[in-house]
């Protein structure tokens, strides 16, 4: 048994059995292949890719030039080579296996001859081996099928991966790295799969097949459970369906205050998947349609119809409801996507969002077009533009923006010509100056993810330094607030779309500073309006005035603690 406590990411307790993916180890399928022809040409492929994954590599040091020449040398060693092809045409082992045993055939030879050079020269080649079987895993991630209800065990999952996953058998992640609101924590909310990040050694303990046991809300996950734990975690699963359950019951009810403030409470989706859990939750309207997972999912990039469908299908389910808020492509950052030419070595502060789009006009337009097309289906409709750093560049997009209306207009292509506009707000000059911002929209919407990353300057996907992602910071607390109030002043609604919305915990500021909108994954919309309707907004506003004179984070929690516990937790 191996117990973990990490972070809870999305809640939900689990048992199931574990599927394994270790993207950084030897970790190895082993299979007898016919095909022997087609595992050569699975290698050769890979072999292709690893030379030019390290022919592309950003070195600076000399021991990173040096690292990086051996790893080549190795590459092009023809007895390594011949020894993994000999292995898959006359072995006949799959292609990862083949490297696996030609590159420990090599390393435990040098191992034999002694500790120093000769053990870190086995060191090498296992490196070389790591890099052959990663890229052979690369090409054939699409096969990682999960073929029955599994918990997913890994060091670590990109965004792309968990949306090629079979999500019928996805029961629950179990990751040993990642934050709070990384985009892989999002997508798991999101498709509500119990998660437990920053579990440190997990994976390496795990094999498929064992049982493994795990609690999204408290952040512990056990592999192969003793008995006694297993009927521990037996309970909480029960008890956790109990309160869903439970919860489920109050979907229709309004989010209103005991003083009769009432909140629309909205979905963030990042597909039309999300759309039936919106509903059955209680949403109204989306508030974040996160359409840059779409194009992640490559068969949406070039088949504009496609999209448009989508689209139009979302706005359709969805309009009885509330509206439809489509957020303008948001690539880059840790949403890379391959071939678009994004290759840098600080993503998170580089070309992503509307810095992208704005020099992609082609990608950006066909994606306006899509939307005004909506547009004309329901009034519903809303745009956002996402990394917004000031007026200028929010002025930019806005002409850009009503260049394309006026070619729909002269195309005859329908439109809704009052389509509400949105920015929002992640990035600190954009909250600073959201007096200014708020002339030019209809609407802010604060994405706290990013807006406490660059405020803290704390990667929000590091669990490293996960301790310093603080919500309750008060410089978050006072940028938020002045936004509120910026956005209040001039007549325009303010909605909050990051996940601090979706953390009940924190309804009594947010209710206190007065948003109009709070939006969130589905699981959390039920959680947040049974909360919202045992809460005042008169005390919620006083509790605002006190926190904001406190110093630090932690005095901030504490009497939101306090507060909490008087009022608005049953
Ligand atoms: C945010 O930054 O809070 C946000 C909603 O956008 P994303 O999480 O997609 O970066
Ligand atoms: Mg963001």
């Amino acid at each position: 048994m191996v117990q973990r406590e990490g972070i809870g990411i999305s809640p939900g307790a689990v048992i199931a059995e574990a599927a394994v993916l270790r993207h950084d180890g030897m970790s190895v399928e082993h299979s007898i292949a016919d095909d022997s022809d087609g595992e050569l040409a699975v290698f050769s492929a890979a072999y292709s890719s690893a030379l030019s994954s390290l022919d592309s590599a950003l070195v600076s040091s000399d021991d990173e030039k040096a690292m990086l020449m051996m790893l080549q040398t190795m590459l092009s060693d023809p007895e390594y080579l011949d020894l993994i092809k000999e292995n898959i045409r006359e072995r006949k082992y799959n292609a990862a296996w083949a490297v696996e045993a030609a590159t420990e055939k090599y390393a435990s030879l040098l191992d034999k001859l002694g500790d120093g050079y000769f053990s870190e020269r086995a060191s090498d080649i296992r490196d070389t081996g790591y890099i052959l079987i990663d890229a052979i895993k690369g090409e054939s991630l699409s096969a990682f099928h999960l073929t029955k209800p599994s918990i997913l065990v890994a060091d670590y999952l990109l965004p792309s991966e968990f949306l090629r996953l079979n999500s019928t058998f996805l029961k629950g992640l179990c990751l040993d790295g990642g934050g709070k609101t990384s985009h892989i924590a999002i997508l798991a909310r999101s498709a509500d799969i119990p998660a437990v990040f920053a579990l440190g050694d997990f994976s390496f303990h795990a094999e498929n097949g064992v049982t493994v046991a795990m609690d999204g809300k408290y952040g512990t996950a056990v592999i192969d459970p003793q008995k006694k734990v297993l009927s521990e975690y037996r309970q909480r699963c029960d008890a956790a369906a109990r309160a869903d359950a439970e919860l489920l019951k109050e979907a229709g009810l309004p989010a209103e205050t005991t003083d009769g403030f009432r909140i629309r409470l909205m979905c963030n989706i990042e597909g039309l998947d999300g759309i039936d859990g919106a509903i059955s939750s209680g949403a109204e309207g989306v508030g974040l349609f996160r359409t840059e997972f779409l194009v992640l999912q490559k068969s949406y990039l070039d088949d504009e119809e496609k999209m448009e469908h989508v689209y139009q299908e979302a706005v359709m389910r969805m309009s009885q409801y509330g509206p439809m808020t489509f957020r303008t492509y948001d690539i880059g950052g840790d949403k890379v996507i391959e071939g678009m030419g994004i290759n840098e070595e600080n993503p998170i502060l580089g070309w992503r969002a509307v810095r992208f789009c704005m020099e992609n006009k082609d990608l950006f337009r066909s994606q306006l077009i899509s939307i005004l097309k909506a547009s004309a289906i329901s009034d519903s409709v809303r745009i956002m533009f996402p990394m917004i750093s000031g007026a200028e560049e929010l002025k930019e997009v806005l002409a850009f923006l009503e260049e394309v209306k006026s070619e729909c207009r002269e195309k005859g292509i329908a439109f809704d010509e009052d389509l509400e506009i949105g920015t929002m707000i992640e990035v600190p000059s954009a909250a600073i100056t959201a007096d200014v911002l708020a002339d030019y929209v209809d609407f802010m919407s604060i994405g706290t993810n990013d807006l406490i990353q660059y405020t803290i300057a704390v990667d929000r996907g590091n669990e490293k330094i996960s301790y310093l992602y603080q919500p309750l910071h008060p410089a978050v607390l006072r940028l938020i607030k002045h936004v509120v109030d910026s956005a209040k002043a001039k007549g325009k609604r303010i909605s909050m779309c990051g996940e601090m919305a979706g953390d009940a915990d924190y309804l009594p500021i947010l209710v206190g500073m007065g948003f109009d909108e709070l939006s969130m994954s589905a699981h959390s919309i039920l959680e947040a309006k049974r909360r919202i309707r045992l809460l005042d907004k008169g005390s919620c506003t006083q509790l605002v005035n006190h926190v904001l004179s406190l110093p630090d984070a932690v005095s901030i929690e504490a009497a939101l603690k306090e507060f909490s516990e008087q009022y608005g937790k049953a």
